[in-house]
């Protein structure tokens, strides 16, 4: 119908009572409606739909892996119309999985997707692929002018290293190896011995970071593959990378293998914000975690500062399952996330404070006796004796005069001096190295029973100590008797954190500080303790982004630890951040540290481990270059002190610099430091634009290799099998860029171990390197690497020979009673080492976010008491009202809650409005808000 038309109907139909209905559609011919008897037989002619079957007809499907650093890892399967990838779809081979005893996955895993994993083609053809090698114009001028420096800094003419602002030049992949190895063997040669020292003070840097390099420039040049278990051989060959360059350490200082040295090795997990270090505080491993299919084991699922929903896509049914299979789901969270809206509770906090929120609850428990003291007793060290003096553990040998410490030998050997370590899957338990001994040595309680002090061994946990007889007080003040005959008092660890709890977070202290509704704390601390152990903790990357991260941590499993919620399917605490679970490849040192004066040829031969590498943390690097000072303390010692660097090799990465922190500093300040930076990448980031070097990768759908990955949340082991899709673009693999470059290097050095380090790559037999690594780890040995690329090539990938499904950290400790990787073998609650005691956190406690924040940042919060009593500003000579970004890192001060309320944060009177928790715009998918109104 004409819109006039219609509008001159509408306008009559409007005034009613002049047109009927009847009248209006008068003028409409209707058809009579068509009947077919049999559609089969009579249905109208077909041939349109012809146009349709051929639009989404294919030439052939292929698989690939998609795996990005979501922890999930799917097989997809690509269709392909005249050699272009047009649609992806789930391969719905997860069902089929099996282990080597034959056991099968739940065909709930399938299908296996999400719709980003189905939109990859975008990327595939997408406009910022990289095509090809790049060399920033003003870095190749400094390569082939000689690499001109200043002679009394050594620093590169500026002119040349505009980096950012210059233009690139598309160069060969050749040519490209060949400007890079120059460079590094330049840089190297540049920044040893004593002139590459004088250098390196001349540049400014901090004189503890010019001994950390130890006379060695090659410590000057840095690597990374981001999230390295996404690619076994492809990221973690970075890291081998740096380990070759041992070879380069040793032609330029003309040391020995003994003596060399290899590059420094950036890691990931931690500058991710993906560790949690209160985990190892607890237990003494890099993290505690269960795969996610356990979400219906629980009677309680505690979501906590995690999105589940948004961030686990394919995964996310576990949990709206479990709901329906009766498991009770609270989310506590900052925001209305889409997690939040599938829990049956909703507890909001203000971001930052979920250690507080977590000792709340943890105090409830305690005074209200809801704990489990069975469990506590016989798993963690809360009966452990601290003496008041020192706040110190009190150990067996202070207080029993000739005291000898008991053998370790439950699942412990001590390993004696110089003795190899053996490879892992021989390892059946944990080495302890004969030095540290003492360290591990016999501990002491108060028998309740005997009314007297008893030394207890790291041995003894679980049934191991029910079988004492022992009934060690949880409560009270004890004189002990030491054996050179004075006499201390002692309190349990237990004691101290209770009265730290009942003083400190009360519920309604707990409800000021964190927001959380006082009613909510109390009835969640008694949900928990009526759950019988069987409550989940899953914990998000969220809380991870908090400076008192560790003390979330440690509070949470204090929760989880005095109702038992641990090691047990349905009662555990996992985090959940990124895809670090590398120890699953415990064979990885077979790759990434084999020994370059030593490479093995043989496929099936023995392989010399050798790590040359000095890994450092990240967080240095993104603040400037800079180690922490202040006053008279230096707060950054010994194997954590970075050193300088000049060169830098990344793949896989865009966090470190155009999604870091403090990024206008980096790219402004800390960047133009390095004389080298190369990127490996397929998609053009920003990363790129501040590159020297780009090498133009493929993608997971193009690869030429094989490679492999696992992860966290998910019982698979996963292979990226070669795919036949042709590459559409000048790319190479990661893994030729290595080799390459290696092999410029054995042309300027005339060694050609360089180029024999990378000789399985350049006999397209990866599978050699992926094969030593599987028979290196334990939960994969077994597995032929031929196998279970054929097997991906079907879209079906293994499972990982776990202990159980789903894989439950602690589960050997609870179940078997096998000490954790602790001193005392238990979950530990106390530390007493220096430099807790000095910060005041020997206790669970907790602190103010240094940043997140509109009250005083990073204060301890804490009534009096007898065991915190850290070293203060002015102890390390500096005010305790200096409040910049350095000192507010190390300022140990102690406010009340009520106290706190009453505090401003520095930048507040200055007219701020809202707390920034982050600038890293990915977090925002992951469970924090990215700023709170004030
Ligand atoms: S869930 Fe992750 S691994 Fe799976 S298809 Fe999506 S993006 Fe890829």
């Amino acid at each position: 119908m004409e819109r006039r038309r219609f509008l001159q109907l509408a306008a009559v139909a409007g005034l009613g009572a002049v047109a009927s209905p009847g009248d209006l559609f008068a003028q409409y011919r209707f058809l009579a409606p068509v009947k077919v008897a049999n559609p089969l037989l009579d249905y109208p002619n077909r041939d349109w739909e012809r146009i349709y079957r051929d639009i989404y007809r294919t030439d052939r499907t292929f698989t690939f892996l998609c795996a990005p650093n979501d922890t999930h890892n799917c097989l997809l399967r690509g269709f392909v119309k005249n050699n272009v990838m047009v649609r992806i779809e789930p391969t719905y081979g997860y069902g089929k999985a099996a282990d080597l005893g034959g056991h099968r996955a739940s065909a709930r895993w399938d299908p296996r997707c999400c719709q980003k994993g189905l939109v990859l083609g975008r990327r595939l053809y997408g406009d910022r692929r990289v095509k090809g090698a790049f060399v920033r114009k003003g870095f190749k001028e400094w390569v082939e002018g000689g690499f001109p420096r200043d002679p009394a800094t050594g620093r590169a003419p500026a002119e040349l290293m505009k980096r950012g602002w210059d233009s690139f030049v598309k160069v060969s992949f050749e040519e490209a190896y060949a400007l890079h190895a120059k460079a590094l063997d330049n840089i190297v040669r540049a920044y040893s011995g004593e002139p590459g020292a004088r250098y390196l003070r001349a540049q400014g840097y901090d004189p503890a970071m010019v001994d950390a390099v130890e006379g060695a420039g090659v410590r000057t040049t840095k690597f990374r593959g981001g999230m390295a278990k996404l690619g076994a051989t492809r990221i973690v060959g970075t890291y081998r990378f740096a380990n070759m360059m041992a070879l380069l350490d040793a032609h330029v200082r003309g040391v020995a293998p003994a003596q060399a040295k290899g590059g420094g090795a950036w890691y990931s997990y931690s500058w991710h914000t993906d560790l949690p270090p209160g985990h190892p505080m607890v237990h003494g491993d890099q993290t505690s975690d269960f795969e996610l299919f356990d979400a219906e084991n629980a009677n309680l699922l505690l979501v906590w500062g995690m999105n589940w929903i948004t961030t686990k896509m394919p995964d996310s049914h576990w949990m709206t399952e479990a709901r329906l299979r009766g498991t009770k789901v609270v989310v506590v969270t900052v925001e209305y996330s889409a997690t939040a809206n599938k829990g049956d509770e909703v507890i909001v906090i203000r971001p930052g404070t979920d250690p507080a929120f977590a000792l709340g609850l943890a105090q409830v428990i305690m005074t209200e006796r809801l704990y489990d003291a069975s469990f506590v007793k016989r798993f963690t060290d809360l009966p452990r004796l601290v003496r008041l003096d020192t706040l110190a553990p009190l150990m067996a040998r202070d207080v029993f005069a000739g005291h000898r410490d008991a053998p370790l030998a439950n699942w412990t050997s001590v390993l004696p001096k110089g003795a190899p370590v053996p490879p892992a899957p021989e390892q059946n338990g944990m080495r302890i190295p004969e030095d540290l001994q003492p360290l591990f040595g016999d501990f002491v309680m108060w028998d309740a029973r005997g009314n007297r002090p008893v030394a207890v061994a790291r041995d003894q946990l679980g049934d191991r100590f029910a079988a004492t007889g022992l009934d060690p007080a949880l409560e009270g003040t004890f004189e002990v008797p030491l054996a050179d005959g004075t006499t201390v008092q002692a309190r349990p660890v237990f004691d101290l954190t209770r009265q730290y709890l009942a003083e400190t977070w009360t519920p309604a202290a707990t409800a000021k500080v964190t927001w959380a509704p006082a009613e909510a704390i109390v009835a969640l601390a008694r949900d928990i303790a009526r759950q019988g152990g069987k409550t989940l903790f899953a914990v998000g990357m969220g809380p991870n982004q908090f400076f008192n991260n560790d003390l979330k941590d440690r509070a949470i499993f204090l929760v989880a630890a005095l109702t038992g919620s641990i090691g047990k399917m349905g009662g555990n605490v996992g985090s959940y951040a990124g895809n670090y679970r590398l120890s699953l490849f415990a064979g990885v040192p077979r790759y990434a540290a084999e020994d370059p004066f030593n490479v093995q040829m043989a496929p099936a031969g023995p392989v010399t481990v050798r790590n040359y590498q000095r890994y450092e943390s990240l967080h240095y690097y993104a603040a400037g270059e800079v180690i922490h000072r202040e006053g008279a303390k230096q707060f950054t010692e010994g194997p954590h002190v970075p050193t300088p660097t000049k060169s830098i090799w990344l793949t896989n990465s865009n966090s470190q610099i155009a999604n870091t922190k403090y990024h206008y500093n980096v790219v402004f300040n800390t960047l133009p430091r390095q004389e080298c930076v190369a990127i490996n990448e397929w998609w053009w980031s920003g990363s790129c634009e501040y590159a020297d070097i780009v090498y133009g990768v493929d993608s997971w759908m193009e690869l030429k290799y094989p490679d492999m990955t696992a992860s966290n949340t998910n019982p698979f082991l996963q292979v990226f099998p070669r795919t036949p899709l042709r590459r559409n673009f000048p790319t190479v693999s990661d893994l030729d860029t290595y080799a390459g470059v290696a092999a410029e290097l054995a042309k300027l050095t005339g060694d050609e171990r360089f180029r024999r380090y990378w000789a399985f790559v350049a006999d397209n037999r990866v599978e050699v390197y992926l094969q030593r690594i599987l028979d290196g780890s334990a939960p994969t040995r077994g597995y032929d690497f031929r196998d279970l690329e054929a097997l991906a090539a079907q879209g079906i990938p293994a499972l990982m020979n776990s202990r159980t499904y789903p894989r439950t950290f602690s589960w050997e400790q609870v179940h078997e009673s096998k000490p954790w990787y602790t001193k005392t073998g238990r979950l530990e609650f106390y530390r007493g080492e220096p430099e807790f005691l000095e910060a005041g956190e020997n206790l669970v406690v907790y602190r103010e976010p240094v940043d997140s924040t509109f009250y005083d940042p990073n204060v301890l919060v804490a009534r009096p008491h007898p065991a915190i009593r850290p070293t203060t500003p002015e102890q390390y000579g500096f005010a305790r009202t200096k409040r910049d970004w350095s000192a507010r890192q190390g300022r140990n001060v102690i406010v009340t809650p009520d106290e706190l309320l009453g505090t401003q944060h520095p930048l507040l009177p200055a007219g701020y409005a809202a707390v920034f928790h982050t600038p890293k715009y990915r977090h925002g998918s992951h469970t924090t808000p990215i700023d709170t109104d004030i």
